[in-house]
């Protein structure tokens, strides 16, 4: 990732991307308190438009804000800081990284009188899981590890520490042949992918658990308006793993992984075992959204130009 040409914002500049480094005693990189974003720019007629922006921003500054973590900037100078970064760095489409995180000025963990250092990367990066999991779907195994307690780590928060729980979690499903890890929570319903929120659909109905122990993700958010703007009946609750089990589809929802269906949890084939209609029609609608081919939601798309 390090060695390559273009420019990462940082902490206020523009910086030439082998250039953006830090120092061995970064705070953040011994105690793992830090916040991200992951967001996604993409090609439309009018050029890169980045998706849901100011909405990504609220939640890197409502992640801050649940850390305390000063941002030493605005809600208004990072979005601005964004679109530039897509422009400097001449991208058509990108995925885009903003991070927080404490410098190297001190020790402890009481982080005090700690710089809040802020960047804003972005680069080209195809489909997380794969063209064909797009299609096809994947295949997903419940972890053996559980999804945050609310008061251990704190699930509202993007926060960088809070993934060790996901790279544990996503390890063990692919070293044991799959390609993604579902979580459940620590009563043992459904919480989430490593990265994603999931759904399942039964008899018609878009089932997605509770948030309790889950990122409010934007991706869900859309995917519900697009759901409801279609009349499909929607139910937010505690789901068990063998719900998932019998359900008719299943999908995950990120950034990363934008909608992509799920064919097989833990050996059990899931509906007809490729991607339902239901799944089609809420993905198909995502990326015509994005890609600026519908304007039912203009708001949504920010271009950087
Ligand atoms: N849950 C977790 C743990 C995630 O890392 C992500 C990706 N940000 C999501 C859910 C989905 O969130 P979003 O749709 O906002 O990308």
């Amino acid at each position: 990732m390090e060695d390559r040409d273009g420019f990462i914002w940082f902490d206020g500049k523009m910086v030439p991307w082998r250039e953006a480094t830090v120092h061995g005693l970064t705070h953040s990189l011994h105690y793992g308190m830090g916040c991200f974003e992951g967001e996604r720019a993409y090609a439309t007629p009018q050029g890169a438009a980045i998706f849901r922006l100011p909405e990504h921003t609220k939640r890197l500054f409502n992640s801050a804000k649940i850390l305390q973590m000063e941002v030493p900037f605005s809600e208004a100078e990072i979005n601005a800081a964004t679109k530039e970064v897509i422009r400097v760095n001449q991208l058509e489409s990108a995925y885009i990284r903003p991070l927080l995180f404490y410098g190297a000025e001190g020790m402890g963990l009481s982080a005090k009188g700690l710089k809040v250092h802020v960047l804003i990367a972005a680069w080209s990066w195809g489909s997380y899981l794969g063209q064909e999991a797009l299609e096809k779907g994947i295949r997903v195994k419940v972890s053996s590890f559980n999804r945050h307690q609310v008061n251990i780590h704190l699930c509202k928060a993007k926060a960088t520490g809070n993934y060790m729980n996901s790279m544990l979690a996503q390890r063990e499903a692919s070293s044991c042949g799959y390609d993604e890890a579902l979580l459940l929570d620590r009563e043992g319903y459904v919480a989430e992918g490593s990265g994603e929120n999931v759904f399942m659909v039964r008899d018609g109905t878009l089932y997605t658990p509770t948030l309790t122990s889950a990122l409010e993700g934007i991706t869900r958010d859309t995917i519900m308006r697009f759901a409801r703007d279609a009349g499909i009946p929607i139910v937010e609750k505690q789901l068990t793993r063998d719900e998932f089990y019998i359900a008719d589809e299943a999908f995950f929802t990120g950034t990363a992984a934008e909608v992509t269906p799920i064919r097989e949890i833990d050996g059990r084939i899931i509906g007809s075992g490729s991607r339902g209609p239901i799944t089609t029609q809420l993905q198909s609608r995502y990326f015509d959204t994005v890609a600026g081919r519908r304007d039912d939601h203009p708001e949504w798309l920010h271009l950087a130009g």
